[in-house]
């Protein structure tokens, strides 16, 4: 990136907190052992893991047992969702899965492939705020349901999901396991694991400004996953292979940062977003696409240019210095409609037209007000090739 341009692209990748540069720099230079070799240095690896654990445990409100340290988000989806239909296939039993017509590709293809491999799956559809209806998740449960997958934050167009309501219900239902993708919601939004009985949670670090290639899946005792991959014995045989350790206290701080500073992000963030919306609302033909707080997450605005492909206009801005994406990042160079917009708006010009700005709450006036100004030149200018 070069300095005179801006980015807001928060949902795709977050610049690390310079916190967390410092420690994973240190830990990498000093701490280089293997964590399973049984000397003194190996045993000193081992216990930046294990606090590392107890930091991510707690800041998440639940037991260091339950921590499953991964290499992100992608991994810990396939870890739960693999891992339970695995669990159930190894015993013989019919399987049937829930998730929403708008989860990650991370779970969504998954879902997909297992599908293929005689699966029953249920793809749920949102309302116009992009959101299932918990009643709908209740509707679709079957005698052999073992899995409920729902997001809490939809990375493209914001949504936030009913996740307490939806684990409410399911408490009803003690045999199917809840997983939550919390990836966009996790120091952004509230989280409730243990009130909102989640029964497995992933998370990514460089989405909270933690390192790429960690993540975590929370894993409550109570679920039983067969594992993916076979080696080594590290995180209780389903994720085997030497740890990365530098990383792994790294997330650990991004973690606890993201989690203390919540509701402050929150707050500065709906003001920030408030401010955007305001004046991207006037600049006709452009729609807004994400629903409103309290349905919508604080950081993340969706419009589209209908009639526009998203790749020219993400395109233009960016000749302003402006950065911002089209849908999810893993999904954007597929140059198709947005899966995740169609599915909310049933309509295919808006689906393929859609552009994401996703905001840090560091943002400052200055910087937002050239977003907007960027936006409504290129809308003056859009508008002036259709007139034409
Ligand atoms: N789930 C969601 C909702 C995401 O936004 C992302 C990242 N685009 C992922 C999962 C995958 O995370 P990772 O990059 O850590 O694999």
């Amino acid at each position: 990136m070069s300095a005179t341009q801006l980015y807001f692209d928060h949902c795709a990748s977050t610049p690390p907190h310079p916190d967390v540069i410092r420690t994973v720099a240190e830990v990498m230079g000093q701490v280089y052992a293997n964590p399973s070799s049984i000397h003194g240095a190996g045993g000193q690896a081992e216990q930046l893991i294990r606090r590392s654990r107890e930091v991510v445990a707690r800041a998440l409100e639940v037991e260091p047992e339950d921590i499953l340290l991964t290499s992100g988000a992608t991994e810990s989806n396939n870890i739960a969702i693999f891992g339970i239909a695995k669990a159930y296939q190894a015993a013989g039993k019919p399987i049937h899965m829930i998730v929403s017509e708008v989860e990650h590709a991370s779970v969504y293809k998954c879902v997909q492939q297992l599908e293929q491999e005689g699966i029953e799956v249920t793809y749920l559809p949102v309302d116009e705020n992009g959101r299932v209806r918990p009643d709908e998740v209740e509707a679709a449960i079957r005698p052999h349901t073992v899995l409920v997958s729902i997001m809490h934050v939809n990375n493209e167009m914001g949504a936030i999901q009913p996740i307490g309501e939806i684990g409410d219900m399911l408490r009803r239902y003690p045999k199917v396991t809840f997983h939550v993708d919390g990836v966009q919601g996790l120091g952004k939004v509230p989280v409730r694991l243990a009130e909102w009985g989640i029964d497995l949670y992933s998370l990514s670090g460089h989405k909270i400004q933690g390192p790429r290639g960690a993540g975590v899946l929370v894993k409550r005792k109570q679920v039983a996953l067969k594992p993916l991959m076979y080696g080594g014995s590290q995180e209780g045989e389903l994720r085997p292979g030497t740890e990365n350790v530098p990383c792994i206290v790294g997330l650990a701080k991004a973690v606890r940062l993201a989690v203390e500073g919540q509701s402050e992000r929150y707050d500065k963030l709906v003001r920030l977003r408030q401010f955007v919306l305001e004046h991207l609302s006037q600049m006709k033909p452009l729609v807004v696409n994400s629903p409103a707080v309290p349905y919508g997450a604080p950081h993340i605005i969706n419009v589209s240019y209908p009639g526009m492909k998203s790749e020219v206009v993400v395109h233009a801005l960016e000749q302003r210095g402006i950065i911002v994406s089209t849908q999810s990042a893993c999904s954007s160079k597929l140059h198709k409609p947005s899966r995740v917009l169609l599915a909310m708006t049933h309509d295919s010009q808006v689906a393929a037209s859609g552009i994401r700005i996703s905001l840090d709450a560091n943002c400052s006036e200055d910087e937002l007000k050239r977003l907007v100004q960027s936006f409504k030149q290129m809308t003056e200018q859009l508008q002036s090739l259709v007139q034409r």
